[in-house]
């Protein structure tokens, strides 16, 4: 049978001496599928153990653990997801399995405990980000950037999902960071690439492969990575991560960061019995980790680690420390959008919230809610750069009553004993389509609607009637 993959790309490869070509051809021939998803350990129904290895959730069997990530798991099949109301409540991400080893570099490099600023530079549609906001504390500030207009909505609905208050959504060119040197401790740069890692998923996408596509794409990585250099920290971590099986991509690109920068390789300790391939580049020597699908269950992926050195002293004024950040109290003042929130959307954010947990500020006719401490973060990020989210937006004053947010009802902090409507799977998609559905009308006002625990938007229940507010642009057409 004739191979649908590359001969360009398969004899390039193996000019590698770890790569095995038999294999690799087999494996794509196969037509193998995997599913994996991540869960989102805040949501209720992961806190309640309904989620577990012994106790899966109908409609997944889960087929076992991801060994280099937490709270990952490999499903026997592929459900319908669209059709499933948790997947819509944000209780779990399907990601590809290989990708989800950002979970190990970030555990390997920091103490997750600490406060961290994090930048998902090539963020949409928001896997890697969502993965990274389960593992960094909640005092932790993550910046997910997307350049191209048009895919930033997903990026921001995937992490409305996942209910964090200490997400900041941003849509720039890689360029515009150099506003910012020396603000993050980690970035994660997960490029855009020629993609050959995915023709197993996707094998129509493998006749773009040529290899002034890859030429294309390492040119491309190497601006990127220019762009941001400087807005890392010294001695912060720069992760880097492609689903291209070419050197040209991956240990290449690390050779022109050696040659461009002062930097130091990271050896990232995987366990032998994973099957990923450590190499190094020709130069430099440093690092890069390898997977292959058939070597491991998941698809083809490259990561590989950057320590940033430290350089003269007078560049170092010119970062951003938590010391030399101004003070901020429970809103801040300063700024054309950033104003106090006033005493009645104190009391009204009080029922839904618990209190002293959050910081409140006002955007536009919005209240946010930002962790405390990353006031003046926000503060520095929107004077520049394009914020397209800031934390959690709560709600905003109505003609007569207070207007609840969908990103409220999907977040981990909205009170348990808010008002709630606990209903069934068929109710909850009538719900997630915008329909009205036909659950007994308790009390009037504001409610969320809840399936097996988990909040999915809000109901405004009326005399006899409901208004259904799951966002039109969000609504499920199946
Ligand atoms: N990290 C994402 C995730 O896990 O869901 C996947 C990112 S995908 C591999 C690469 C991303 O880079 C895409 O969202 C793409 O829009 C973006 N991108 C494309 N060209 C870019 C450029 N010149 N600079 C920065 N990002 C770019």
């Amino acid at each position: 049978m004739d191979s649908y993959l590359p001969l360009g790309l398969v004899n390039s490869l193996k000019k590698m001496d770890h790569f095995d070509s038999d294999a690799f051809q087999h494996i794509h021939d196969s037509g193998e599928q995997l599913v994996s998803v991540h869960l989102n350990i805040e949501k209720p129904i992961l806190r309640n153990d309904i989620w577990s290895t012994e106790k899966a959730y109908p409609p997944f069997g889960l087929a076992g653990k991801v060994p280099w990530a937490s709270d990952a798991y490999y499903l026997r099949s592929r459900p319908s997801f669209t059709l499933d109301p948790l997947f819509h409540a944000g209780a779990y991400y399907v990601q590809e399995a290989s990708g989800m080893f950002v979970s190990f570099a970030l555990k390997h490099i920091a103490d997750l405990r600490h406060k961290l600023k994090v930048l998902d530079l090539c963020a949409a549609p928001g896997g890697k980000s969502t993965l990274i906001q389960s593992l960094i504390s909640q005092e932790s500030l993550l910046l997910s950037n997307e350049v191209i207009k048009t895919r930033v909505p997903v990026l921001t609905q995937n992490l409305t999902k996942w209910g964090r208050a200490n997400g900041f959504v941003s849509n720039n060119d890689p360029s515009h960071f150099r506003r910012i040197p020396g603000f993050f401790d980690i970035i994660l740069i997960d490029a855009p690439c020629s993609g050959s890692g995915l023709y197993r998923k996707d094998p129509e996408a493998a006749s773009s492969w040529s290899t002034e596509l890859v030429k294309l794409c390492n040119q491309r990585q190497q601006r990127i990575l220019s762009d941001v250099w400087d807005c890392l920290k010294e001695d912060g971590f720069l992760i880097y991560s492609t689903c291209s099986y070419s050197k040209e991509e991956n240990e290449d690109i690390l050779d022109f960061l050696f040659n461009q920068y002062s930097c130091k390789t990271v050896a990232l300790t995987p366990d032998p019995l994973w099957n990923i391939i450590e190499t190094q580049s020709d130069f430099a020597q440093a690092f890069g980790y390898r997977f292959y699908p058939y070597k491991l269950s998941g698809e083809g992926f490259f990561l590989s680690v950057i320590q940033k050195k430290q350089t003269a002293v007078t560049e170092k004024s010119n970062q951003y420390s938590i010391g030399n950040q101004a003070k901020h109290g429970r809103a801040t003042k300063s700024g054309k959008n950033s104003l106090a929130i006033s005493k009645s959307a104190e009391k009204q954010i009080g029922e839904w919230i618990c209190p002293d947990t959050l910081e409140y500020i006002s955007i536009e006719d919005s209240i946010h809610a930002l962790m405390p401490d990353l006031m003046s973060d926000l503060e520095l990020l929107k004077n520049n750069l394009y914020l397209k989210k800031a934390g959690v937006r709560v709600g905003k004053a109505g003609e007569r009553d207070w207007i609840p947010d969908h990103e409220l009802a999907l977040a981990n902090f909205l009170r348990y004993d808010s008002p709630a409507l606990h209903v069934s799977k068929s109710d909850a998609l009538d719900f997630l389509r915008g329909n009205p559905f036909n659950t007994h009308l308790p009390a009037k006002g504001w409610h969320t609607v809840c399936f097996q625990g988990q909040r999915l938007g809000w109901v405004k229940l009326l005399d006899k009637r409901m208004n259904n507010y799951y966002p039109k642009s969000w609504r499920i057409r199946q």
